[in-house]
């Protein structure tokens, strides 16, 4: 009766009640005692109140809180809302109110007459309140399972409903091209609130009954210290993550040893962070998604990786992708097909907009497809500008100056220009210890890109600025002034 994902704790814990789901802080956690803390946790939020459709959120870092109050929150037929804890107090507020949450479980200090309101302090209690017996509330595929709002990486994150269907075709997408393992251990190091870890991750590996090593917050030594000691084997991050760790003075002598397979997507990835994976014979995949189809689209499997690298490989198994232009031309990247939202979350106007043919989803993303069917993600539609007359793709110009040994990091935006219409500024960050000038990126670049490519401006910088899900936001440095002088 029940098709969603609230049954999946009770019939995990009946398959494999004494493997580990999660381990947290070295500690692990079994199927079944996992499934009992739902269970308390789903009568006691039921005992407060919280009815069908209702909305729950929860604002925190990673954390065993997270995924109980999700799988209770599934379980009543409720609406799970994760929320960003990098963003500020109004922007707290607003997505509470915008979601109209009648319940937070939070682990950070927040401001609201909410309630109930568990802080993670008396979140033990308040669990143990509950009584261990079953909720069966039936739900289907169709019925919204969770709110999740966008990246925020274009402007203000939208709050894309998914319905328990949605997150049940994207598993069985993810499974047809990646070979998660009922042995697997994941590590679960992106934040979340975030589609990629949740989705892409934490719940194809609960699926499959491996194991999730769940840690509260990204940084690089962390990572290097969880895979050795848990033998990681499967993990997700963002281009910068992976930068991060490759970059780091550790990486060298890094025991990557269980290591079988690492996915990347969410962001563009440089062709020279994947070879840097590949030359130690690392299998590195890419997908590329959007938390509107839950999220995966098109997926590189990673047996496929070495011949098609810096590609986002095919549409997954069952849904359909295209993007329409001349043959090497990049077009609009449109989804449609089971894991693809219904629409956005009390934003009519917005889900409008967001489809075109019927129930095409409009990705904003532009992609050339190659004669293989391969996507490859040029950019944003967004963050496209002219100089000149022509197209530049910043992702590209990224890509190149990334090639240079002192480059940690880099993001283009396009500037208006009297002469040009629009220029490229380029901000850089060098890798820690090394020196940079601005004036070497220019000359780095010449005879690499065609001039018009090549960016006027360049600010050599310490980091810069980023969304929850650590992808670079173009926005706060499109705004920058400019300085007199090119
Ligand atoms: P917002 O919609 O609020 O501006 P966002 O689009 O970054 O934020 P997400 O849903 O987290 O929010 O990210 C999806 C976007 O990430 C895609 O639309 C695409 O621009 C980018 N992306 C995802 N995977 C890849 C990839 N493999 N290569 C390049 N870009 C990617
Ligand atoms: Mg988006």
């Amino acid at each position: 009766r029940n098709r969603g994902l609230g049954s999946w704790p009770a019939r995990r814990a009946a398959m494999s009640p004494g493997r580990t789901a999660l381990i947290f802080e070295d500690r692990p956690v079994t199927y079944a005692s996992l499934y009992q803390r739902i269970l308390r946790l789903a009568s006691a939020l039921r005992g407060a109140g919280v009815r069908r459709g209702d909305r729950v959120a929860y604002l925190g870092q990673n954390h065993p809180a997270f995924v109980e109050t999700m799988f209770a929150t599934y379980a009543l037929g409720a609406v799970f809302v994760p929320l960003n804890f990098r963003l500020t107090p109004p922007e707290i507020d607003y997505q509470l109110g915008h979601s109209g949450a009648v319940a937070l479980i939070h682990a950070l200090p927040v401001q609201t007459d909410i309630s109930p309101k568990v802080d993670l302090s008396s979140y033990d209690a308040f669990l143990a309140s509950g009584e261990p017996v079953e909720v069966d509330e039936p739900v289907d595929h169709d019925d919204v399972a969770c709110i999740l709002y966008t990246s925020g990486t274009t402007g203000n994150p939208k709050g894309a409903m998914l319905t328990h269907g949605n997150l049940i075709w994207n598993c069985y997408n993810l499974l047809v091209c990646v070979d998660v393992a009922s042995d697997e251990v994941t590590l679960v190091s992106a934040p979340l609130f975030h589609v990629a870890a949740l989705n892409q991750c934490l719940l194809p590996t609960f699926l499959k009954g491996g194991t999730s090593v769940i840690m509260p917050g990204w940084n690089v030594d962390g990572c290097f210290d969880l895979i050795a000691r848990h033998r990681v084997t499967w993990m997700f991050g963002v281009s910068t993550m992976f930068a991060g760790l490759s970059q780091s003075p550790r990486w060298p002598d890094a025991d990557l040893s269980s290591v079988r397979n690492l996915m990347t997507g969410g962001a563009s990835v440089p062709e020279a962070l994947i070879r840097t994976y590949q030359e130690r014979g690392l299998a590195f995949c890419q997908g590329y998604g959007m938390t509107e189809t839950a999220p995966g689209a098109t997926f590189l499997e990673a047996r496929e990786s070495r011949e098609h690298v810096g590609s986002a490989g095919l549409p997954v198994f069952f849904t359909d992708v295209r993007a329409d232009a001349e043959p090497g031309e990049p077009g609009e990247v449109l989804v449609r097909g089971p894991n693809v939202t219904p629409g956005y979350w009390n934003d009519p106007a917005a889900t409008a907009a967001a489809f075109v043919d019927g129930d095409w989803f409009r990705s904003g993303d532009l992609a050339v497809v190659d004669e293989h069917g391969h996507f490859r993600i040029v950019d944003r539609t967004k963050d496209m500008y002219i100089s000149g007359g022509e197209n530049v793709y910043p992702a590209e110009v990224e890509a190149a100056i990334f090639e240079h040994p002192a480059v940690a990091e880099a993001a283009v935006v396009g500037v208006p220009d009297e002469k040009w219409g629009e220029v490229g500024r380029a901000f850089v960050v060098p890798v820690p210890g090394q020196r940079l000038e601005p004036g070497e990126v220019p000359a780095f670049l010449a005879g690499r890109l065609a001039k018009y490519k090549i960016p006027v401006y360049v600010d050599v910088v310490d980091d810069l600025p980023r969304t929850g899900s650590n992808k670079v936001r173009k926005g706060p440095l499109r705004d920058l002034p400019l300085p007199r002088t090119r």
